[in-house]
């Protein structure tokens, strides 16, 4: 009986698993360089988290998690985590963190849970690489996140990829915004679609993030958030453009990206790229001041990003560099004595860092070879009784043909010596 993967949810299986390794490994690198730790949190929490930090109306709390009762009798509620910032943040507050430095710059890869219709860079389970800078407030810690990103996207060679800007305001400015907004969606209403005029009263933002035609259409002449911002907001969304500016990142306002989220405020960004299609985002996040607060600890700004693996595996493509690694050597073995011989052999081997193929089965030395060459082998070391019995062999150079008799107690040093590759 053969079973299938669950719709949406799939395997990563060698050959594109270089490209994510690949990924993560450059990830990794540049937050060393921007001096943030990782941090492992579970994949399954509490669904109250989620509905708390998300916000009730969102799209994912709504309709997308992956939610179970939990068999204890008790009937808890259990959900697989549909992001990370959640957390991360309650991690930081459970933990205390805030106690010894409550400055914490934080990063997590892994797999996040979202019930959505599955389609290409889009699945149920897909994978996310985040980070979270919290305990500061300041423009300047903004703009290092930006830059990190800027700079990651460089290390991997994506190019083409396009960052835009918003700042959604704070507790002082937004409530202005959101008064006026509604009004204008108000006499627009019957334009917009079910969706929009159901949440329209509780979220009014989400309705300019809608992907509706119709939606768009009616509110292509709605009040800005930009022309909303209180003083602090201005002068901290001002700081944060021209350190962008200052290091050479270019980018684009865009007033009507509010994100899914109810927790963002203030700087709000995101990655797109054009070779996407709709789905056009590659990282994207934004500040959410209140978040720890509302999660049970101190006030404690924060601000932070996700992107999209799978994307950005698809945008970087497959290429040969990435390949899977070659063994730096194959033994080929003829006869009874060399196969008693390999293993032991090839263990030491193994032991001192050189990589090795072999066979177990009594295959021919003709299809040995071929696996060999297959394999990419650097080297190939052929087996036989004669071999054996004068301690000698001969490691021949794939790639060049060059053939080197060496003793097999030196094999290793022969290999050393050729700088075989890791
Ligand atoms: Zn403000
Ligand atoms: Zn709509």
């Amino acid at each position: 009986m053969k079973i299938s993967a669950i719709k949406g949810f799939a395997d990563i299986l060698p050959g594109e698993i270089e490209t994510w390794q690949f990924v993560e490994e450059k990830a990794r690198a540049v937050f060393a360089l921007y001096n943030f730790s990782e941090v492992r949190i579970p994949i399954v929490e509490k669904t109250e988290l989620f509905s708390r930090s998300l916000g009730e109306t969102t799209d994912i709390v709504e309709k997308e998690m992956y939610t179970f009762a939990d068999q204890d009798g008790k009937g808890a509620l259990l959900t697989l985590r549909p992001e990370g910032t959640a957390g991360v943040v309650r991690a930081y507050v459970e933990a205390e963190l805030y106690q010894t430095e409550p400055v914490r710059k934080l990063f997590y890869l892994g797999p996040m849970f979202r019930r959505e219709r599955p389609q290409k860079g889009r699945l149920r389970q897909f994978y996310q690489i985040g980070a979270e800078a919290l305990g500061r407030g300041d423009p300047f810690v903004d703009a290092e996140v930006l830059l990190l990103l800027r700079d990651f996207f460089s290390l991997v060679g994506l190019d083409g990829v396009i960052l835009e800007l918003n700042s959604l305001g704070c507790v002082q400015c937004r409530p202005r915004y959101r008064k006026d907004l509604l009004a204008f969606l108000k006499e627009r209403e019957d334009k917009l679609c079910p969706n929009c005029r159901r949440r329209m009263e509780r979220n009014p933002l989400r309705v300019l993030d809608c992907k509706e035609e119709a939606c768009r259409e009616a509110t292509r002449g709605a009040p800005s958030i930009l022309d909303y911002l209180c003083q602090d907001c201005r002068d901290h969304f001002e700081t944060v453009q021209q350190l962008l500016r200052d290091s050479g990142v270019d980018y684009k306002l865009n007033p009507r990206m509010v994100r899914g989220l109810d927790y963002y405020c203030r700087t709000t960004f995101e990655w797109t790229s054009d070779r996407l299609g709709s789905q056009n985002a590659v990282a994207a996040g934004g500040r959410y001041d209140g978040l720890v607060e509302d999660l049970g600890g101190p006030p404690t700004p924060g601000i932070g990003f996700a992107m999209g693996v799978e994307r950005l595996v698809l945008l970087l493509g497959a290429k040969e560099s990435r390949q899977a690694p070659r063994p730096d050597l194959y033994v080929a073995c003829v006869g009874s004595a060399a196969r008693s011989w390999v293993i032991p052999a090839v263990h030491k081997l193994r032991q001192k860092g050189i990589s090795v193929e072999m066979d177990g089965e009594e295959r021919s030395l003709k299809s040995q070879m071929r696996r060999a060459d297959k394999l990419k082998a650097q080297f190939v070391l052929i087996m036989g009784d004669e071999e054996i019995k004068t301690g000698k062999g001969i490691l021949r150079h794939m790639d060049t043909k060059e053939q080197l008799e060496v003793s097999l107690r030196g094999l290793e040093e022969a290999l050393l010596a050729r700088k075989v590759s890791h």
